[in-house]
């Protein structure tokens, strides 16, 4: 199964979308990466001042978000919806 980052690139590689669009998408995709371990590397993290909060699995919310864009193209999980 494709995960949501994966099937998002293969989107936006697609030149289906302008330019500027996709590649704000892709700096997006960047910034929500997965750390390796599951976990999003800019959602949820944490800080020497916030000691609270807790990380955020893969895919997060904010790519399921940008994910819901394309929702009606082939091989969009449904599971992904938010
Ligand atoms: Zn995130």
């Amino acid at each position: 199964m494709t995960d949501l980052a994966t099937w998002l690139r293969a989107q936006l590689a697609d030149d289906q979308e302008p330019g500027p669009i996709a590649a704000a998408h892709r700096a997006i995709l960047d910034l929500h990466r997965d750390d390796g371990l599951g976990w999003c590397t800019s959602c949820g993290a944490m800080t020497l001042d916030d000691h609270d909060r807790a990380p955020v699995e893969t895919p997060c919310d904010t790519l399921r978000a940008l994910a819901s864009a394309y929702a009606d193209r082939h091989g969009y999980n449904p599971g992904w919806a938010l």
